[in-house]
């Protein structure tokens, strides 16, 4: 599966989980840490692949259990303390108020809006990431599942599995990702784009009817 496709698998994957939890709907910085873990498995496999490190570009970082290590150190890294959690949504709601009433003083506008970025990327990141990751083998296995190929898809269990190399990886990622995007329809699964983009507008224009820009806080 192409990059494109890869992440809007992964919105359309983190918007049901958001709605099914509950949780406030991803938008703006919440995005961020979702793209990239809808990505970070071919960011890791296919240039170590390139330089001769991995065997083959799904290997490693395409393993059920690397992505359990890093999503597991994730989450424990960015657990808010006990106190932190408990009060987590009655601070979100100061910070809104006080960051109404600073508005006419530039440097702490400024100040407010860095420490509120840095808060809305940290609250979804463990979710959005692993959410991202998660999206990631599905969308490069459920094809091979699907048709019954188990054997092409037991990259998901490395290294419990032997896996050959392949020659597409003696190619640099950044030209064959070039190669793939010549032809842009061709390469993406364009009802996943498309699906994935009428979601996003579609929750964009609901939110603007409602008055108000839903939050990023799923996580
Ligand atoms: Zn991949």
């Amino acid at each position: 599966m192409d990059p494109v496709s890869h992440g809007a698998l992964a919105y359309l994957l983190y918007v049901g989980c958001a709605f099914i939890s509950g949780q406030r709907l991803p938008l703006g910085w919440a995005l961020v840490p979702l793209a990239i873990g809808s990505q970070l498995p071919d960011l890791i496999d296919k240039p170590l692949a390139y330089w001769g490190v991995l065997v083959y570009g799904r290997s490693l970082a395409h393993s059920v259990f690397t992505m359990t290590v890093i999503c597991a150190s994730v989450w424990r890294l960015t657990r808010p303390p006990r106190a932190d959690r408990a009060d987590r949504a009655d601070r979100a709601d100061r910070a809104d108020r006080a960051d109404r009433d600073n508005r006419t003083d530039q440097a702490a506008h400024a100040h407010t809006r860095v420490r509120r970025i840095v808060t809305a990327i940290r609250h979804p990141l463990p979710a959005a990431l692993t959410i991202g990751y998660l999206a990631h083998l599905i969308g490069d296995s459920w094809a091979l599942i699907a048709r019954g190929d188990w054997l092409s898809a037991r990259f998901l269990l490395y290294p419990v599995y032997r896996i050959p190399a392949s020659p597409s990886d003696d190619i640099a990622p950044w030209i064959r990702l070039l190669e793939l995007y010549r032809e842009p329809a061709a390469s993406m699964q364009l009802e996943l784009v498309a699906g994935a983009a009428i979601v996003f507008f579609a929750l964009r224009i609901r939110a603007y009817r409602r008055g108000r820009w839903p939050h990023q806080q799923a996580g």
